[in-house]
């Protein structure tokens, strides 16, 4: 089968791989969708520890079940998504029901850190990490709904309810999906800051965000408080940009929640945290019961991320990812069309 390996620095190519078959706990899905992340992109700037060992890498992806086993609770040509988790169901953080906290959790998920993923024409994935998707949910928006995942369980870690008022800063996949899972969580009012002019005209074009702030504007920290006087409940850092994670964290109310999604350089740590009681929340990727819930919730038309998903082939992944690495490509989110 064809697959995408990173080749080097700054070099990812095609190349042919076995078709992977299905046993007593995993299925094989065909994939029709991947999707980049950015964390992809980390991979293609440093080559890292999988470079020329032919590591697929790919963790966002749907498809259909293409082979399984009786047993599986799957049939052959089943629309079908994948969860890149496999925690061990067993230790202190799977039993409290954090399973992104598990030291397995990564061990046998595809396309993470070392186990084949999703860009490849097939893929092996553990049965109770597969899950069906409802007729109405296409395999094209199938692919981001490990990424929402992502935005949804920061949104989760802050609490988000019909009361809150919600600032995201940075405007990626993963600052828009939080705004949308806000939205979706019933948020009252959201605010969103980018600097990307690209990322800002999408960004107001969508309905989940109520208002967004140009993060290159130097009055932007007046401008963001003036929306929530007394501060906002809950601040959500996606953008990994130091000035922004100030602006998210001192925008909070007293005893207000940041959550802080993205690998960046942080905030400046005062004394001013600790008589504001602020809690500060890293947060990693999702648990079984939030994925469950974005599938629903994209079922139900309450997250509709569609449109954000431009259509991309394998065979132009070198261009796709130097693209990304130089800002010409400012698409939220490029996903493999396998049928390209
Ligand atoms: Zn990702
Ligand atoms: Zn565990």
């Amino acid at each position: 089968m064809k697959a995408l390996t990173i080749k080097g620095v700054r070099e990812i190519g095609m190349i042919e791989k076995e078709k992977p078959v299905a046993d007593e706990r995993f299925s094989v899905i065909k994939v029709t969708h991947a999707g980049i992340c950015g964390s992809d992109l980390h991979l293609f700037w440093a080559a890292g520890a999988f470079a020329g060992t032919n590591y697929v890498p790919g963790h966002e992806f749907a498809g259909v079940i293409e082979e399984t086993l009786p047993g599986s609770g799957f049939e052959v040509g089943d629309r079908v998504v994948a969860m890149d988790i496999s925690p061990c169901g067993e230790c202190e953080y799977c039993k409290s029901g954090r399973p992104q906290l598990c030291d397995m959790c990564f061990a046998e998920a595809p396309g993470v850190s070392g186990v084949d993923g999703g860009y490849a024409e097939y893929s092996k994935v553990r049965n109770d990490f597969i899950r069906k998707l409802p007729d109405n949910i296409s395999l094209q928006h199938a692919a981001m709904i490990e990424p929402v995942c992502i935005s949804m369980h920061g949104v989760n870690m802050g609490n988000v309810n019909e009361d809150s008022n919600v600032l995201v800063t940075g405007g990626g996949a993963i600052g828009l999906f939080a705004a949308a899972c806000a939205k979706a969580k019933g948020a009252k009012y959201v605010a969103l800051t980018e600097a990307n002019p690209g990322r800002i005209k999408i960004a107001e074009e969508a309905d989940f965000v109520d208002e967004v702030f140009n993060a290159l504007d130097p009055e932007i920290g007046e401008k963001v408080k003036a929306k929530a006087p007394k501060g906002f409940d809950i601040s959500i850092e996606c953008s990994g940009n130091s000035a922004a994670a100030n602006l998210a964290l001192w925008s909070l109310k007293k005893g207000g929640d940041l959550v802080v999604l993205a690998v960046g350089n942080g905030f400046d740590y005062n004394y001013g945290m600790v008589f504001a009681e602020y809690h500060i929340h890293g947060s990693v990727m999702f648990t079984v019961e939030e994925f469950d819930d974005v599938i629903r919730l994209m079922s139900e038309g309450k997250i509709d991320v569609e449109k954000y998903g431009e259509l991309v082939a394998m065979e132009d992944a070198q261009e796709i990812f130097e693209g990304l690495d130089n800002g010409s490509r400012p698409a939220v989110k490029y996903i493999y069309d396998m049928s390209k």
